[in-house]
């Protein structure tokens, strides 16, 4: 067993003059490191944290902006032995202080605009250690970096010690700190390289957060793994987007990265002539979207499905079929089944919850014992949460969550299907349907619409067609128009907020 920086250093490539990150859209800092660099960087701020006085499992919390600065800090943390904690930027003071009070990190490190509220919060719980870092590389950190200091020796990590916390993005609750340890990680690093054929002369066009498993272990493990280099965007920009991706080779997103790419004629097939791969994941990619950018350059996007608690656990094949609207396959060593209630195992084409497991899977929430225990099924099953059915060709669809699922008059109604009905009306640019409280059924749906521009529907019409496609059950009560879905920073709609919103609607 082996820590998973060991297993990262590994891959560089042997001629280590070749450059691992490149950032085109920087004014002051540094604008690229090649893998000789990035080596010595990582040890150099590992042993600023070993002069800190931090130990083997302490925490480094970390709310800064997006830059390879942070990236070295993560790896930093592999090689010391250091469990990472970054914290969404978005993360208000409060959200902060309970993460802190929860995690207790020896080490936090803040935009230089947050140092003074977050000292208050580290005073607080006995942080002793805050250093700043923006999103230009600049701060104490950056400071403290360049003085010069002996390298330590890279701490011997087995691959059960913790790595880092990642916090969950608190669609369905309160964000919960997912354990995940080098095995974890490696293992699925590992999967995702070959399953997605990466090598060292790929070029991933990066602009996911890196707060996120998404951006930090899916896109930053692949090219690591695979001594590939990186053009680090700050953000998800479509016009900084556009005028790397002629040089790219790989691009990971988001669904409403391909939706915003997709508005506009200049995204066409000459852009990514040079593109091998596309994935999409966090959230849902409509089947529209899917459509339309095969339609536009002749590729399809390669959907996967995975979380923070398990990282990727099924991807579309890269040979072979990519289907609309599902997941794909479970990746290599990743066991999932479909289970009803009662947690029978059910067989295929039939709906239920969707358990995982593999070397992938977390060991649990970081101080929720119960919690933890709730989650897991005998036999070391984790119970996702999301509902799904396996096709007869072993594609795994997902259906919702099971925290979204809608029980009206006793039966069970599934969004998704309303949804896709509603998304296929020539009015309609997306819509989300929720469940709310309803005087004689218990709960019923509710359709929420944004409608495309300058196009006109009504309620009324809009029941009246879902009635003539489905059982009367199952069309949503009331209906609303809306400028926009409420969405968090990985695309994810917000449904408990549309919930809150709409409480009242059918009282
Ligand atoms: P919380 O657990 O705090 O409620 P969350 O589940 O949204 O938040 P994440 O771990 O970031 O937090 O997201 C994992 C979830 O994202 C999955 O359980 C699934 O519902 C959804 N997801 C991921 N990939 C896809 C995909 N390709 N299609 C549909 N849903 C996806
Ligand atoms: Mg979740």
């Amino acid at each position: 067993s082996q820590s998973l920086y060991a297993l990262i250093e590994a891959s560089f490539p042997t001629d280590s003059g070749r450059l691992a990150i490149e950032v085109p859209d920087r004014s002051v800092g540094r604008s690229s490191w090649t893998f000789a660099e990035l080596g010595v960087d990582v040890a150099r701020t590992a042993s600023l944290l070993a002069g800190l006085g931090l130990k083997k499992g302490d925490r480094v919390a970390v709310q800064a902006e997006k830059s390879p600065e942070a990236l070295l800090l993560y790896l930093a943390c592999l090689r010391g032995g250091y469990v990472f904690l970054p914290m969404n930027t978005a993360y208000r003071l409060d959200e902060v202080d309970y993460l802190v009070g929860n995690a207790e990190p020896s080490l936090i490190v803040c935009d230089p605009a947050r140092e003074e509220e977050t000292r208050a919060i580290a005073e607080r719980y006995g942080t002793v250690h805050v250093l700043t870092l923006d999103a230009e590389g600049q701060g104490s950190f950056a400071e403290d970096i360049a003085k010069p200091r002996d390298v330590v020796p890279a701490a011997a990590c087995e691959s059960a010690d913790l790595a880092a916390i990642l916090y969950t993005s608190g669609t369905t609750g309160k964000p919960k700190g997912a354990m995940l340890s080098h095995g974890n990680l490696a293992s699925n690093g590992l999967a995702l390289r070959e399953a997605w054929r990466f090598t060292r002369d790929d070029v991933l066009l990066h602009a996911l957060p890196i707060f996120h498993a998404h951006g930090l272990f899916v896109a930053c493990h692949c090219a690591l793994l695979s001594g590939a280099r990186m053009i680090w965007l700050g953000k998800f920009d479509r016009a900084e987007v556009l005028r790397h991706l002629p040089r790219a080779s790989v691009f990971m997103g988001v669904p409403t990265f391909y939706v915003r790419l997709l508005d506009g004629a200049d995204f066409n097939a000459q852009v990514v002539a040079h593109m091998r791969l596309f994935t999409s994941g966090s959230a849902p990619l409509l089947a529209e979207t899917f459509d339309e950018f095969k339609t536009r350059t002749g590729m399809a996007i390669l959907e996967r499905y995975g979380m923070t608690e398990t990282g990727m656990n099924t991807s579309n094949p890269y040979d072979g079929e990519r289907r609309a609207g599902t997941v794909g396959f479970p990746l290599p060593g990743v066991d999932v089944r479909v289970v009803s209630d009662e947690g029978r195992e059910l067989p295929r084409g039939e709906v239920g919850g969707l358990q995982v497991r593999g070397p992938n899977v977390f060991g649990g929430y970081w101080r929720m014992p119960e919690k933890t225990a709730e989650e897991f099924a005998e036999g070391g099953w984790f119970k996702t949460g999301d509902v799904a059915k396996i096709d007869e060709d072993g594609y795994v669809h997902l259906v919702g969550r099971a925290k979204d699922l809608i029980i009206s008059g006793g039966y069970n109604v599934y969004p998704k299907e309303i949804e896709t009905l509603i998304d296929e009306m020539p009015e309609v640019d997306e819509s989300a349907v929720v469940g709310v409280a309803h005087r004689d059924f218990g709960e019923a749906g509710v359709a929420v619409i944004v409608l495309r521009k300058g196009r006109m529907l009504d309620e009324a019409t809009l029941i009246a067609r879902l009635k003539d496609a489905i059982a009367n059950y199952k069309v949503p009560k009331r209906a609303y128009f809306v400028e926009t879905l409420p969405r968090n920073t990985m695309g994810k709609v917000q449904k408990n907020l549309l919930r809150e919103t709409y409480r009242d609607a059918c009282r």
